[in-house]
């Protein structure tokens, strides 16, 4: 039994996926004619109460086409120092858009209104970059699958709109945030410009993330996604398995919660460990004590077939997911109780 907690992109598709891609109708999506996306784009669009959407091949591709369209080359995003947009996107903010990032630094992912108005270049002094976008992530995978405060992010919403800026919502996990808040999407949709959300992770598909936004941004979208070389043919495969995970994979994300909070629960106990992040979703980020050998701990876990991995400092991370079954969760704490 191989426990890997790397990441929930893991996941393998289901049985009841697979006849879902199996029997999914396609066409060339280039053309617009794949039935299988057009009714996933329409479902998100609706779901969020959003004019359009747009399936992208990765939640890269769908974050760098919202930098895209909402900026000009030598402008500015403002995001955390922990955004994915910024750490994890292969520099693409620079190479894709020619922007470059103001990054705040915040709390586990997250910032305040004060700090993201703090951030804004004066339009009028040409000397500096002009801010055009305030980037969000939620939850936050740096910052341990934390949750926004909505309220903080109505209040962004506010400074977005007092200096005309652009507003937009990197949701990879934002499922996760639903379920354990229980917000609604429609409350984000009347929020954000753009939100871009992953089919890859917590939802278990093995691909595709879809851009979700206001028609005005949005009528752009076709030609930066075809641009970045995401304009795909009878991707309605990929589009079957959305819709399915969408009905059958997005309620029991609680589960993946769960488990996540029992794992925390055992690793408090642990004398090898100094602190842990507060568990709100499916991420566990620890940090070793000083005296444990990060490599040592990973190498006593991957003797038992458990993998996690490393994300610097002696800070160390779990995701769970819908591959992390009953039986490798008993082993898991078994296994961590006797370290
Ligand atoms: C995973 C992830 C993405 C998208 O990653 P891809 O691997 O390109 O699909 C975007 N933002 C966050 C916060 C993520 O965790």
């Amino acid at each position: 039994m191989i426990i890997d907690l790397r990441s929930d992109t893991v996941t393998k598709p289901t049985k009841g996926m697979l006849d879902a891609m199996l029997t999914a109708e396609v066409g060339d999506d280039v053309y617009k004619e794949d039935p299988s996306v057009n009714a996933l784009e329409k479902r998100l669009a609706d779901m969020f109460g959003m004019d359009e959407a747009l399936f992208f091949p990765t939640g890269s591709m769908a974050n760098q086409a919202a930098l895209k369209l909402h900026t000009n080359p030598g402008e500015q995003v403002i995001c955390d120092q922990y955004a994915h947009i910024y750490n994890y996107e292969g520099g693409g903010a620079s190479f894709n858009s020619g922007i470059s990032c103001k990054l705040i630094n915040g709390h586990r992912g997250m910032f305040t209104a004060e700090q993201a108005e703090a951030s804004i270049n004066p339009p009028d002094f040409y000397h500096s970059p002009l801010t055009s976008l305030i980037e969000v992530e939620n939850t936050t995978n740096k910052g341990g699958g934390a949750c926004w405060d909505f309220e903080e992010l109505k209040k962004i919403k506010e400074v977005a709109d007092k200096h005309n800026l652009g507003y937009h919502l990197d949701g990879a996990r934002l499922w996760n945030a639903l379920i354990t808040t229980g917000e609604s999407p429609k409350q984000y949709g009347k929020l954000f410009d753009t939100i871009s959300v992953c089919l890859s992770k917590g939802l278990g598909c093995p691909m595709g993330s879809v851009l979700i936004g206001k028609s005005d941004l949005m009528k752009g979208a076709l030609r930066v996604r075809k641009i970045l070389g995401g304009g795909m043919r009878q991707v309605g495969f990929a589009a079957g398995a959305g819709l399915y995970a969408l009905n059958h994979h997005f309620e029991r994300l609680s589960e993946d919660h769960t488990k996540a909070k029992e794992i925390g629960e055992v690793l408090a106990k642990l004398g090898s460990i100094k602190k842990i992040e507060p568990i709100e979703t499916n991420i566990v980020i620890f940090e070793l004590n000083n005296d444990v050998d990060e490599t040592q701990f990973l190498n006593s876990l991957k003797e038992k077939q458990i993998y996690i991995i490393g994300m610097g400092s002696n800070k160390l991370r779990m995701v769970t997911h819908l591959d992390y079954t009953n039986a490798m969760h008993d082993k898991l704490l078994t296994t961590l109780k006797a370290l």
